[in-house]
């Protein structure tokens, strides 16, 4: 990974230009820069980010320059199928797939189509929502991938019920938001599973009921949701056979390519579980965020612990370093 001095196109009519304040490192970023996730390079990486308006086009309403602005994931057109029907991370004529970045004439992926881990972005007006005066940049950051993936798991996706019991796999900054989520939702009893003391500390910290190092100490106690927020084999069949009959299990953590997973599906079939993707929570950014606005500012959900280091831009190497080796939940990378 390098610094460099590289080239963004001039706003179409309904893109704004973002001088970006804080991004923060998501493990799918890590993913992406291995070689894991997609064979698109160069690019430039970071998506979880908030930053300043500096730049709007020419039909854009509602955004200024110097509105302060959180960028959404889902990009979505607001107009298919799948935005009417209330999923706008499954939009399929985003602008996704275009860059708005170049080096020396070639083109340069803007990574998850924002591009975060540079000093200006270039992303459409929708997909910047206005951020309060009183929430932190660095925290705004982390709403942008892992507080909607973890919250919008818990309420888009699984819809938690009140006074159940969830079952949590993995209490990194997603996993830790779906406690939250929970706890918001009502669940009386949750559990969350991870091997790092200091990641089950902050989990009890934010709201789980009960921790464990492993999975063995669950025995046969099985959950009516179930999350899994690890992206590894054995955890995902692992939360698909702790799931009681009829439970749901949301499926979270991004696996490498070549994983498949499996379960017997005698058992399955007449257990009514049910198995549910989730991408990004289907955040829905223009009901979503102002509500996590909302419960951050009326201190109902305790963003400000999830931030466990903040590195300045020209460490962005440090910072990766850091998440890579789980020293903390989030690393935020501040300009
Ligand atoms: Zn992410
Ligand atoms: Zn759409």
């Amino acid at each position: 990974m390098r610094l460099r001095d590289i080239d963004i196109t001039s706003l179409r009519s309904d893109e704004v230009r973002v001088r970006v304040e804080a991004t923060g490192v998501c493990h799918t970023d890590l993913s992406w820069a291995g070689g894991a996730l997609f064979p698109r390079f160069p690019v430039v990486l970071g998506h979880e980010t908030a930053g300043l308006v500096d730049a709007v086009g020419a039909d854009v309403v509602g955004l200024a320059p110097g509105d302060r602005v959180v960028i959404a994931l889902s990009q979505s057109c607001g107009h298919c199928r799948f935005c009417e029907r209330g999923t706008p991370m499954l939009c399929d004529k985003s602008g996704k797939g275009r860059s708005r970045l170049s080096l020396n004439g070639q083109s340069v992926h803007q990574g998850f189509g924002v591009g975060g881990f540079a000093e200006h972005l270039v992303i459409e007006a929708h997909s910047a929502i206005k951020l309060p005066d009183d929430v932190p940049s660095q925290v705004a950051a982390v709403m942008g991938c892992a507080v909607s993936t973890g919250l919008g798991a818990v309420f888009n996706v699984a819809d938690v019920e009140y006074g159940t019991s969830v079952l949590v796999l993995g209490a990194g900054a997603v996993g830790l938001s779906v406690v939250m989520g929970a706890r918001l939702a009502g669940a009386h009893d949750v559990l969350v599973v991870d091997p790092s003391s200091e990641r089950r500390r902050h989990a009890l910290g934010l709201g789980a009921t009960r921790v464990v190092a492993d999975t063995v100490a669950l025995g046969d106690e099985r959950f009516p949701f179930v999350f899994e927020a690890v992206g590894r084999k054995e955890t995902m069949e692992f939360a698909i056979a702790a799931a009681e009959r009829g439970g749901a299990v949301t499926l979270i953590g991004a696996p490498p390519p070549d994983v498949e997973i499996s379960f017997n599906a005698l058992e399955f079939v007449p257990s009514q579980r049910r198995i549910l993707g989730c991408q990004t929570g289907n955040v829905r950014p223009h009901v979503d965020f102002p509500r996590y606005f909302d419960l951050y500012r009326a201190g109902r959900l305790p963003l400000d612990a999830l931030v466990t280091s903040t590195v300045p831009f020209d460490d962005l190497a440090d910072g990766l370093v850091r998440a890579e080796t789980l020293r903390g939940l989030r690393t935020v990378i501040t300009f």
